[in-house]
């Protein structure tokens, strides 16, 4: 924890923070109703279709918020990420205003070098935005920090939306095996 970070926090504002450092998983339902869509957002990525791109990040997030039963959100992909002494910004997150939407904001190119982002990368800057929608809607928390529970619960979604039905590699192992006995 970055401690001369947490020291200046108000009372209610730590508070808020322990609470999100305890939160370590984010449980979708029916998770793997959402592994095709990742399978394709991974295709357009590779074939730098930025309209598909933002397509299938909207039907990803919308499914996330479906299954969590929170209200949905808009994924905005522009082209190169805005760069500057700082840095490069790879997403962004702006909560709902008054009864309207929120937003998420990725970029697909990086700054430097204008290529696109590998698939990864993508995918987890996608989710760490949508930890914060969920830290707001679903765990109503007042706050979204950067606390380690946050980088568990963006993990978290990242593994269990990519581990698809594959078996496992000890599985293999095992059906190798069997069928070498079967020789
Ligand atoms: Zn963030």
């Amino acid at each position: 924890m970055p401690f001369d970070y947490y020291r200046r926090l108000h009372q209610w504002q730590k508070r808020i923070y322990q609470q999100s450092d305890g939160i370590v998983k984010v449980e979708l339902p029916c998770v793997e109703m959402l592994h095709d869509t990742v399978t394709a957002l991974q295709r357009a990525l590779e074939e730098e279709d930025r309209a598909l791109i933002q397509r299938l990040s909207n039907q990803l997030a919308q499914g996330i918020s479906h299954q969590l039963k929170i209200p949905t959100l808009q994924v905005k992909v522009l082209a190169r990420r805005p760069s500057d002494d700082w840095g490069e910004l790879h997403g962004l997150y702006e909560p709902a205003e008054k009864s309207g939407t929120a937003r998420i904001t990725v970029w697909m190119r990086t700054a430097k070098r204008k290529q696109v982002v590998a698939f990864k990368t993508y995918l987890r800057t996608l989710l760490h935005e949508m930890i914060h929608h969920i830290d707001y809607e679903y765990f109503r928390l007042r706050e979204s920090f950067h606390t380690e529970g946050f980088y568990k619960r963006e993990n978290y979604l990242f593994q269990s939306l990519t581990n698809s039905a594959k078996p496992s590699v000890p599985f293999q192992y095992e059906l190798s095996l069997s069928s070498g006995q079967n020789k």
